[in-house]
């Protein structure tokens, strides 16, 4: 999540990125930089690891001028923050230099075969490939645009990079591949902007428009030409970002729910960052606050939290089992904190809960170190109560999350969960090499994969259309996605108050399957494990008694759309990591219905984001 800035105008550049990457800085800091671009087309780039006020006192008083630049605020996912690994990143010769933000996954392959043409490396960033190729396809004789849209269409991953190079003096191209962060570009007085956000341009101009997954922008001083990758022409003219401090954060999206449902390929990232080794293919946790002796010694994990929590807890109890071998189990912390729990110090407590201040969650942690418990807890405040109590914190890393029905701090609390199961497994030796490799592999690649489910969201509100005049809604889950169902259940009921239950999908003959009729919608979880064969046999029965089912599936999976009414493609992914995919459609599903029903999405009555009452 880091912050990106291109201008190109009239005034100094140097000073205008400063200013810019200081209101970027909350996305990444661990270091800065900066590339100016003089009339005559030479770049300068000035970085250095830490944070801003680093660079600042690097530059002293000779931050150059110059006619144009780009600038970073880094985020490390490749290479530690070293001055090296900060970027701009340029070619062998320093004409071209860019800046990114995401993970470049077949950067190893695409090092290697540059390498093997001769180009030198200056930094073990995934990022610095970019730059290498961009200068190859300029020595082909390609125009800037070209050779970056050419470049864009090598990369794998969700990438989002803003290039300059001597060649073209004034102008700064740049793209977006996938759900990596946005990229705004802006349309000012005396200049054009390309920014990660919003907050980066909103004192040079409020006249904007947005790159989707798949485009590039050209600017000049006055102009921005759009285009696909394949060079093909886009038009879009610019908006205008409404004065109140509330629309400009809102960027293009109409709810905070919204943005922040879509900021999630790139949250995950967050989550992931500095904690997944790529290179080594290995998961670290930095300060993890106990020792191998304590760790040896556990014998049960108890995970406790509330609300949408609560189901992120229930998935990682199936992690911790599966991947750590450690007994697991999932409690509500309303219900922990008063039946005098049976745990002990060698019982660790995992809270999850995205203000760390939840008053049930407090309790249930404070019971917790009554008994001596080691604690870790997953949230999303550094400063909060629960990082106070807790014996070390996972942070979620989500930004700030603003409606009240959380999105993205559900699906990095699963990224968290599933980043201790890692850990916990690999300290416990109880995970080989080949298959945390793996894992890791796959973890790379999720964020892409949300981004593809992002791109599809038209689909979604199509969906909802169809289905919001529904009064009740059943969703059903077995195994990994019944805490997904639960979810699901949880977030439409809370935005459209249209009432909805969530059930194992096991449990309907058991009662729940005489609600069926042709006025119940069902949406069932059926990806592609163990559980599908059993999941359309539920189907079936729900069929049978005319219900509606809408199925959310693996990609490829026919018989779901001859049994269901409607199908939701999930990207084929492990079933271990399928319930972070199977949030998102859920998440679009519910916000959708309720804006259909005309609800105030972000603030749903009777709700509070932080609830510090029991
Ligand atoms: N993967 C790049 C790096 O590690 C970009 C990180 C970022 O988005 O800040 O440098």
């Amino acid at each position: 999540m880091c912050g990106i800035i291109g201008y190109t105008g009239t005034e100094p550049a140097g000073p205008i990125l400063l200013n810019a990457l200081h209101r970027l800085e909350y996305r990444g800091y661990d270091s800065a930089g900066i590339a100016v671009q003089a009339a005559d087309g030479g770049l300068v780039v000035q970085k250095t690891s830490g944070k801003l006020n680093a660079l600042r006192t690097k530059l002293g008083n000779g931050t150059p001028l110059g006619i144009a630049g780009i600038g970073h605020t880094r985020w490390a996912t490749h290479g530690g923050p070293t001055d090296f690994n900060a970027h701009p990143h340029s070619d062998c010769h320093g004409n071209v230099t860019i800046v990114h933000n995401g993970i470049v996954e077949n950067y190893a392959e695409l090092k290697q075969q540059l390498q093997a043409k001769g180009h030198v490396f200056t930094s073990q960033t995934d990022s610095e490939c970019i730059s290498h190729l961009v200068e190859d396809l300029l020595a082909e004789e390609y125009s800037l645009e070209d050779a970056v849209a050419h470049t864009a269409s090598l990369l794998e991953g969700a990438n989002a990079v803003v290039t300059i190079s001597s060649r073209d003096p004034g102008k700064v191209v740049a793209f977006r591949l996938g759900h990596a962060g946005g990229i705004v570009v802006g349309y000012g007085d005396d200049g054009m902007f390309v920014a990660s956000d919003l907050p980066a341009l909103i004192s040079h101009t409020r006249n904007v428009a947005y790159l989707s997954g798949g485009e590039a922008v050209a600017i000049t001083g006055d102009s921005a030409t759009f285009s696909d990758l394949r060079g093909g022409p886009i038009l879009k003219s610019p908006t205008v970002v409404p004065y109140d401090a509330g629309s400009a954060l809102k960027g293009e999206y109409e709810h905070f729910m919204l943005k922040e449902i879509n900021e999630q390929a790139e949250t995950l990232v967050s989550t992931m960052r500095g904690r997944v080794s790529f290179e080594k293919q290995t998961v670290e946790i930095e300060d993890f606050p106990f020792t191998q002796q304590q760790i040896e010694s556990l014998e049960r994990v108890v995970l406790v939290g509330m609300g949408t929590s609560l189901h992120a807890a229930m998935v990682g109890r199936h992690w911790i089992e599966s991947i750590a071998r450690l007994p697991a189990e999932f409690d509500n912390a309303s219900e922990f904190r008063y039946r005098d729990p049976i745990i002990d110090e060698r019982t660790l407590v995992v809270s999850v809960g995205q203000s760390g201040e939840t008053a049930d969650t407090l309790g249930a942690m404070e019971a917790a170190a009554l008994k001596n418990a080691p604690q870790i807890t997953i949230c999303n405040h550094e400063g909060s109560q629960a990082v106070r109590v807790a014996d070390g914190m996972l942070h979620m890393r989500a930004g700030l999350e603003i409606s009240v029905a959380g999105s993205k701090t559900f699906t990095c609390s699963l990224a968290a969960l599933y980043l201790l199961s890692l850990y916990l497994a690999k300290r416990r030796g109880t995970i080989d090499d080949d298959r945390m490799a793996e894992a890791v592999r796959e973890f790379a690649h999720l964020p892409d994969m949300v981004g593809h489910i992002l791109e599809r969201q038209q689909d979604m509100k199509a969906l909802a259309e169809k289905y919001a005049s529904y009064d009740n809604f059943l969703y059903l889950g077995r195994g990994l996605n019944f805490p997904l169902a639960m979810e699901g259940a949880l977030k439409l009921k809370e935005i459209s108050y249209v009432h909805a239950e969530g059930y194992q999908a096991g449990e309907m003959k058991h009662g729940p399957i005489s609600l069926v009729d042709e006025n119940m919608p069902v949406v069932a979880l059926m990806p592609r494990d163990d559980l599908r064969g059993k999941m359309l046999n539920n189907i079936s029965e729900v069929k049978a008694r005319k219900g509606k089912v809408i199925a959310i599936a693996t990609e490829g999976d026919s018989e779901a759309a001859q049994i269901a009414d409607d199908v939701i493609y999930l990207p084929e992914t492990s079933p271990t990591l399928n319930p972070i995919l199977a949030a998102i459609p859920l998440q679009l599903l519910a916000y959708h219905i309720a804006v259909c029903q005309g609800r105030q999405v972000d603030q749903p009555r009777n709700l509070a984001k932080t609830v510090t009452v029991e």
